[in-house]
């Protein structure tokens, strides 16, 4: 098996995990028609689900994709201490408007820490600690996700050269080590709240997200990525 460097110059046994697809099926949502897949991560065992807009992109566009990680409290309860759940439902919308892919990663609760994980990181965040610094606190990684499974199955799916929906330059970065290339990032940001506006500046101040969080320029981060 052959080894790759990764983005910060680690070395990895292999850069992707091999995964397996299961039938393609009709999904009708609220945001739109979609046909949605199942994925197997082997390595894992984590079960992902690509949900796909049969409409074709525009001529001469990659195709829009996001890497949606799991977030129950966001997706599901629609909790506004984080953005996710808004950010799906944004990623959904303009996927059936614009066609691409929403790659649903599970196991990827709370950055990789998992639920009851996260849960303890915002018991610390209401003693007043960030994010980032509640991680530490509990001796767990800032961002424990994991993309090799993602990007092979972008790669089965002949999703070689993606726009990027987010605003998390190292998704790219990542992306990029697994040899699926980033030729845009869209950026996904969703109106900031009173309740996560802390959780959202410490994204920005602390793991560079790409958020204006009410700055002036917005548009500035709509960027060409320049790469050979
Ligand atoms: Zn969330």
């Amino acid at each position: 098996m052959s080894t790759s460097k990764t983005h910060d110059g680690g070395t990895a046994a292999h850069a992707v995990h091999p995964v397996s697809g299961g039938p393609i099926v009709q999904l009708p949502t609220a945001f739109g028609e979609f046909v949605a897949q199942a994925w197997t991560d082997l390595e894992t065992g984590a079960e992902h689900l690509a949900v796909s807009s049969p409409k074709a992109p525009a001529a001469g566009k990659a195709p829009l994709v996001r890497l949606h990680s799991e977030c129950l409290t966001g997706d599901v309860f629609g909790s506004y201490r984080c953005d996710c759940g808004e950010q799906l439902a944004y990623a959904l919308e303009l996927i059936a408007e614009e066609g691409g892919t929403l790659l649903y990663l599970r196991g990827q609760e709370g950055r990789g820490i998992g639920l009851a994980n996260k849960i303890k990181a915002y018991a610390l965040q209401e003693a007043g600690f960030d994010t980032v610094e509640a991680n530490e606190q509990l001796g767990l990684p800032v961002d424990a996700r994991c993309y090799k499974a993602a990007a092979q199955i972008l790669a089965e799916m002949d999703l070689h050269e993606i726009r990027l929906l987010s605003n998390n330059p190292d998704k790219q970065n990542r992306l990029a080590a697994a040899g699926v290339k980033v030729v845009e990032m869209v950026p996904t940001e969703v109106p900031s709240r009173e309740e996560n506006l802390r959780y959202l500046q410490t994204k920005k101040d602390r793991m560079d997200h790409l958020l204006t969080l009410g700055d002036t320029e917005p548009a500035s981060i709509a960027f060409e990525l320049d790469q050979d």
